[in-house]
């Protein structure tokens, strides 16, 4: 009797042991995104469940590297010693214009873009931008093209982890099914005048941990929005949209988000830049939202046409706290949770 006690107690040892070292294993499980303020640009750092990095755009230059600054303490709250793979999604100064200081601070393993450019229409100080960009690359950024990918490294026992471009320069991922016809809610779409901006040609990138899926457009607009989804939806049904174009409504197309269907969305906009009301109002009609979180307060807008105060990271327009938005993942709890630097708040929402 004694005896069986006695392994009665090692067994519950050993299972309590066992707990413990799941648990643990399930904490590097985690997929991290970082919501960096840089006030109206984009900067958005990924940690992925094996340790590696993606920085996807970098800020804007100047401010005595106040951008670069504050993505390296995203870094150290990562935990993180180098970007391994950054990604930037358009030559405009809000998100290429922060590498070469960056470049200067920490390691940049490997650089991404949709392709070279020799001018860019809407910016005459483009070359000068450009040069200091080539010079942060040494020449060596890597073309992304529709449909290619950026390899992972994959964690044993995790779900699958994958980073995909389905759109550059106004053209999207190659069509492996049969195209079905258009419906009539494609065809009878509301069209824009064509964007002969940099931000029509922004890389778009669909992260997926498992059933976990995000989705950053970059400053991708409307037609091209629409591209995205008709007569096809390349994009599928997303856990987390980071809000296109900051929040502008020149982007966020409501028939892409009606058929991508968020759970939950990301604003990256700043106190005077993005976060349009007519942005905040097609995201709050989406029965999917469960909620959206911002970056900052649009001071210019009402209470009402800003995400409630909670769920915004900086409520000032100084604020030299920068508060992040931090999200975590985790695809064993199949959940993920947003937290706001800020107030410490969370939230957690089921994975589809
Ligand atoms: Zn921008």
């Amino acid at each position: 009797m004694k005896r069986f006690r006695m392994s009665c107690l090692l067994l519950t040892l050993i299972a309590v042991a066992g707990a413990a070292s799941v648990q643990s294993q399930n904490t590097k499980r985690l997929l991290e995104i970082f919501y960096v303020d840089v006030e109206g640009g984009a900067a958005t750092l990924i940690v992925t469940p094996a340790g590696e990095s993606i920085l996807v755009d970098a800020g804007w230059p100047g401010f005595d590297g106040r951008d670069a600054k504050r993505i390296e303490a995203a870094m150290k709250a990562a935990n993180i010693q180098q970007i391994d793979h950054l990604v930037m999604t358009h030559y405009h100064v809000d998100h290429f214009g922060g590498i070469p200081e960056l470049a200067r601070r920490v390691k940049i393993a490997k650089f991404y873009d949709h392709g070279p450019m020799t001018s860019l229409d809407e910016d005459r100080n483009f070359a000068e931008k450009n040069a200091a960009y080539q010079a942060a690359t040494k020449g060596q950024s890597i073309t992304l093209t529709p449909g290619s990918e950026i390899k992972l490294k994959q964690t044993s026992g995790a779900p699958a982890l994958s980073l995909q471009c389905l759109s550059t320069r106004g053209e999207i991922a190659p069509n492996k099914v049969k195209t079905p016809p258009a419906s009539a809610e494609c065809t009878n779409a509301e069209m824009k005048p064509v964007d002969k901006s940099d931000n029509a040609r922004s890389v778009v990138l669909l992260l997926r941990y498992g059933n976990f899926d995000f989705l950053d457009t970059g400053d991708l607009t409307w037609n091209i929005e629409h591209k995205l989804i008709c007569p096809r939806n390349l994009i599928g049904e997303i856990d987390l949209y980071q809000v296109a174009h900051h929040g502008l409504n020149s982007s966020n197309n409501p028939l892409l988000l009606q058929a991508v269907k968020p759970t939950v969305a990301i604003m990256n906009n700043g106190p005077r830049k993005g976060g349009s009301a007519e942005t905040v109002k097609w995201l709050g009609e989406l029965p999917s939202l469960k909620a959206l979180w911002q970056v900052h307060r649009n001071i210019a807008s009402t209470a009402e046409q800003n995400a409630p105060a909670d769920f915004i990271a900086n409520l000032e327009e100084q604020n030299d706290a920068a508060h992040m938005i931090h999200v975590s993942v985790d695809a064993a709890k199949k959940s993920f949770t947003v937290t706001n630097a800020r107030n410490k708040l969370s939230r957690s929402y089921p994975i589809k």
